[in-house]
């Protein structure tokens, strides 16, 4: 198979770095974080390399308070994967994770981008999740980084991290949405992969022409 093209980064462009936590990273030793995605610990050095670059990196944290409505422990009998219908529609229940300032929440120690811009932080309402970057799962509650890009001036967003079938899949459709040119790093970032939630990531990106790219394309502008 012929090498896919190279990606040629421009000025406005702009790399979102969605919750790469100590609880979602797999661990080398094989001990990962409360939710860890299979693969995480694989995706740390790429995205590494490919932040250096960008001249604009976003980094997202989730940021649970105790008692958050996604932990299944926050509702009795339920068990973590079960979906609840919460007042703002199906929820996906998790094992807790990414409680506000414990060690799992932190970003990953070899993640190392010094020149990130933004730490945005999701999740921090007791009693409504947040998967996507842009919008909390109500789907009308802005993050505010919409507003934060277009300020800026960055039009281009290339989306990587975890959970590929979740967090990034969400803030690829909503960035795309608002009007952002959208690419998702598919080989920097990794999957939960419940039943059909790659798939249905997969569709969801198509039916919105959302491209999925490799890092190993993307390039720094020949003028940096
Ligand atoms: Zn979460």
């Amino acid at each position: 198979m012929p090498a896919p093209p190279p990606l040629s980064l421009q000025p406005a462009d702009a790399l979102l770095v969605i919750d790469m936590q100590n609880d979602f990273v797999s661990a080398v030793n094989g001990r990962g974080g409360a939710l860890a995605v299979a693969g995480g610990h694989d995706i740390v050095s790429p995205i590494k390399t490919l932040a250096s670059r960008f001249a604009h990196v976003v980094l997202t944290q989730d940021w649970h308070p105790r008692g958050h409505i996604s932990f299944a422990t926050t509702h009795p009998g339920k068990e973590p994967f079960e979906t609840i219908a919460a007042p703002y529609g199906a929820q996906a229940l998790w094992p807790e994770h990414c409680l506000q300032h414990t060690h799992g929440a932190e970003l990953h120690p070899e993640l190392d981008i010094p020149h990130a811009e933004l730490i945005l932080r999701k999740g921090y309402k007791r009693d409504l999740d947040s998967y996507s970057a842009f919008v909390e799962n109500d789907h009308t509650t802005p993050t505010g980084l919409a507003g934060y890009l277009r300020e800026r001036g960055l039009k281009r967003l290339f989306v990587c991290g975890l959970a590929y079938d979740f967090c990034v899949r969400h803030t690829a459709v909503d960035g795309k949405q608002l009007g952002f040119e959208t690419l998702v790093v598919e080989d920097a970032s990794r999957a939960v992969d419940l039943p059909g939630t790659v798939d249905a990531t997969n569709d969801a990106l198509a039916r919105l022409g959302i491209p999925r790219v490799l890092w190993t394309q993307i390039h720094a502008a020949s003028a940096r």
